[in-house]
């Protein structure tokens, strides 16, 4: 075959999975070329079709759905795990998560004797434990390094380490990398949690309604230094994991690289939607999810008067994500592994805060 590596993305029309259907098929990317598979479960979106690669609808928490569709494929030679699912409890979190991603390799493994790599994506809440840990455990101190302990809660990340651990084990040759990321800059209308959309979708509604872009967040996080990770760098970074011998059976933190504060991010996004900038305010209550929560019609009158995209407004606006994110101090990882491992990708955090706002426009998702 003229390809010299086939990719398996699940989740391909996620906020980082959207990112690797871009990157992978580039002619420069390492390890190319590359022909892709991309599965998810809805149809193929109209904001994903310019990419060239094999869209495959699948669900893959159906064991059934993933041997009928996934069992053809015998010519994959890495995975990038881009997906989850979010459940009420931790412990149904772990159950669902943990079958989806056995489901896949169950299949995969078997069935493709080139299968040299599987990088999974987890989180930085791998060192800050899942929502339902908070209080009950002792979170280390920031800046996180990737040999800390694992908190002693069940937390779905370590349930999907687990199983890639056991399932390369068994494999001789299989190599894994597990991805850190942070909150996340990219660029997802499908995605369950994508800050930069919440806050494009937001900004708009407060334009079209004529108010001030309040701060719903805060002081900590309005005026205390935060990070973020850019999809196109963790692409960056699972494809420099995929493909380097210095990054094989490894976790990787992965961030921009710099640091910033909303009060300054607050003020660019104000002015990218033409609404008036609001300030942290002492003593206020706001939440995104109480003042988003009828603004469904209004969504759908932005959306017919400026011929948008077609989308539902609990799709694109993550308003519990929103919330979660303004509303607590940012603490920071460090990206001296990685580096030191060999790859030095950065991003200049305001620059791709102002280009993800120019492509969620430019693909007609808000005004
Ligand atoms: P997204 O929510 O952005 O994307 C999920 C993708 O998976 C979509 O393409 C979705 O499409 C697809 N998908 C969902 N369920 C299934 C299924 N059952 N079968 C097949 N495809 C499915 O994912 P993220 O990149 O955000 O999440 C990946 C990991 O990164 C998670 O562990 C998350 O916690 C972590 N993370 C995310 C951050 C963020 O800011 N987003 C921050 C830090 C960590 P469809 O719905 O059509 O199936």
């Amino acid at each position: 075959s003229k390809h010299q590596s086939v990719a398996l993305v699940i989740g391909v029309t996620g906020i980082v999975g959207n990112s690797l259907a871009e990157i992978l098929p580039l002619s420069d990317t390492p390890g190319g070329p590359w022909k892709v598979y991309g599965v998810a479960r809805r149809p193929r979106p109209a904001w994903n079709d310019d990419n060239p690669i094999n869209y495959i609808r699948c669900d893959i928490s159906d064991p059934e759905d993933v041997q009928a569709k996934l069992s053809t494929f015998t010519d994959i030679t890495h995975v990038f795990y881009v997906t989850w699912a979010n459940r009420r409890t931790e412990a149904e979190n772990c159950e669902v998560n943990g079958k989806m991603f056995k489901n896949v390799l169950d299949v995969v493994i078997p069935n493709c004797p080139s299968l040299k790599h599987i990088c999974l994506q987890t989180g930085r809440k791998h060192y800050l434990g899942q929502r339902e840990s908070h209080g009950k455990v002792e979170i280390p101190d920031s800046p996180y390094t990737e040999d800390l302990p694992r908190l002693n809660y069940i937390n779905f990340y370590y349930t999907l380490e687990d199983i890639l651990f056991e399932a390369v084990e068994k494999n001789e040759g299989l190599t894994w990398s597990v991805h850190r990321p942070g909150k996340i800059f990219g660029f997802s209308p499908y995605s369950m949690m994508n800050l930069m959309g919440t806050l494009c979708v937001y900004a708009a509604i407060c334009k079209h309604e004529g108010a001030v872009l309040r701060f719903p967040g805060c002081k900590a996080a309005w005026e205390g230094y935060s990070d973020c990770s850019d999809a196109d760098l963790i692409a960056e970074q699972q494809i420099w994991a995929a493909v380097d011998p210095n990054a094989k059976n490894e976790a990787f933190n992965v961030s921009n690289g710099d640091v910033f504060k909303w009060k300054h991010f607050w003020k660019v996004l104000a002015e990218q939607f033409g609404v008036e900038s609001g300030e942290y305010e002492e003593g206020q209550k706001l939440a995104l999810h109480e003042m988003m929560k009828d603004k469904g019609p209004v969504w759908d009158e932005i959306v017919r008067e400026n011929g948008l995209t077609p989308t539902k407004l609990e799709d694109v606006g993550n308003w519990w994500f929103g919330d979660v994110i303004l509303g607590t101090e940012c603490t920071l990882d460090t990206m001296n592994k990685s580096k030191e491992h060999g790859f030095l990708g950065f991003r200049n955090s305001k620059n791709t805060f102002i280009s993800w706002i120019d492509k969620v426009k430019a693909y007609k998702i808000v005004p």
